[in-house]
């Protein structure tokens, strides 16, 4: 395994474009190798995205946690009537939206539990309180589940909603509710979502109407190595055919409040090797994606720096507020100050620098 290694991993970096088998090598490979892929994909990641960390001014608004489904992963979504749940209406939402343009955001985020009472046009609705409230701020919003729940709900196709939301100031989308792109997997995860297909449908939809997206994954829960290749093996294959991921930002699953992990079917999330191996093979593996961002809400913000040494360039953003992953048992998930983003960035020798949604560079 010694020289095969070697020689695939400077195979890698001469432009050598990895098969799914060769991926699920690197994936396999669990002794002090991890250190010569993650070495490889820092290179890489220097030739493609150069030196700087980047980061972005965000903050997110959850407008409900109220949601029909009931996937196996998620801590975050009540019933109706449940403890805890909760609903913002115009004026919380653009009470948030206004704060979040006083911070100096440029970037507000926002994905929900999918309301029961919610259509097309309740989308449209929350766009627009926020524009009105937070005038010039991108909007990074929705996902295809919501995307393909508005759709049922209003009678339309996937498309007509996109077109109405991207109307509506709909920036970026993002693409979150992969989760993993395997259908035996979603299944026994999130059996009410959309399927691969649909998934895959709905963001090229997004890609060709101009709306740009990110790119997903959640791991580390009863997904398999040949899982994730396979995921990863799609999300490449749509990049080559739109360029409309903006990033890839691979999801750590947090298991602790989860009906999956309680009910023994989902394992105590990834260990440190796969957080580390699932950042420097993505960077390996999608020759065709620029940026690879650390979540530092999932990892910590120690695991999310190693992780720029093993292939990532995006340290995502300060975020303000933050309920999904908090209800699945994270946390300091709330907000990261871009003065600690500075020093884990300065302590592996990289300048930071604050980006916009699309990557563009900004005065700090
Ligand atoms: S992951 Fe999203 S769709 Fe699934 S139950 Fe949670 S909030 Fe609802």
């Amino acid at each position: 395994m010694d020289q095969y290694l070697r020689t695939l991993l400077d195979d890698v970096k001469g432009g050598h474009r990895l098969s799914e088998d060769e991926c699920r090598a690197l994936f396999s490979v669990r002794d002090r190798q991890i250190w010569e892929i993650a070495a490889a994909a820092d290179e890489v990641r220097e030739q493609r995205a150069g030196t700087a960390v980047t980061w972005v001014l965000n903050q997110n608004i959850n407008v409900t946690n109220l949601c029909v489904n009931s996937c196996g992963f998620c801590g975050y979504s009540k019933k109706p009537g449940d403890e805890g749940c909760y609903f913002y209406d115009r004026t919380e939402i653009q009470k948030k939206a206004a704060l979040a343009r006083t911070r100096g955001v440029s970037e507000i985020c926002t994905v929900s539990g999918l309301h029961p009472a919610f259509t097309a046009q309740s989308y449209i609705d929350v766009y627009r309180w926020i524009h009105e409230a937070a005038p010039g701020v991108h909007l990074h919003a929705s996902n295809p589940m919501e995307v393909a729940y508005a759709a049922m709900k209003s009678h339309m196709s996937t498309a007509g909603v996109l077109e109405m939301m991207k109307e509506a100031g709909l920036g970026s989308m993002c693409g979150t509710a992969a989760e993993i792109l395997v259908d035996s997997v979603r299944e026994t995860i999130c059996r009410e979502k959309i399927p691969t297909a649909g998934w895959v449908r709905i963001i090229k939809e997004a890609h060709t109407l101009g709306i740009p997206t990110t790119a997903t994954i959640m791991y580390g829960h009863c997904e398999s190595e040949a899982d994730r290749v396979r995921h990863l093996a799609i999300l490449r294959e749509v990049q080559d055919e739109t360029h409309g991921f903006t990033e890839f930002v691979p999801l750590s699953f947090i298991h602790m409040n989860t009906p999956i992990y309680r009910a023994g079917i989902a394992r105590a999330g990834a260990t440190g090797r796969e957080d580390l191996l699932m950042v420097a093979v993505a960077r390996l593996f999608l020759d065709n994606f620029n940026n690879i961002q650390v979540s530092w809400v999932k990892e910590g913000i120690k695991m999310a720096q190693l992780g720029l040494v093993a292939g990532a360039n995006d340290l995502g953003g300060t975020m303000f507020e933050e309920s999904i992953s908090k209800g699945a048992g994270a946390m300091n998930t709330d907000y990261l100050d871009p003065k600690e983003m500075q020093r884990v960035a300065e302590d592996v020798g990289r300048p930071l620098r604050r980006r916009s949604t699309l990557y563009e560079l900004l005065s700090p």
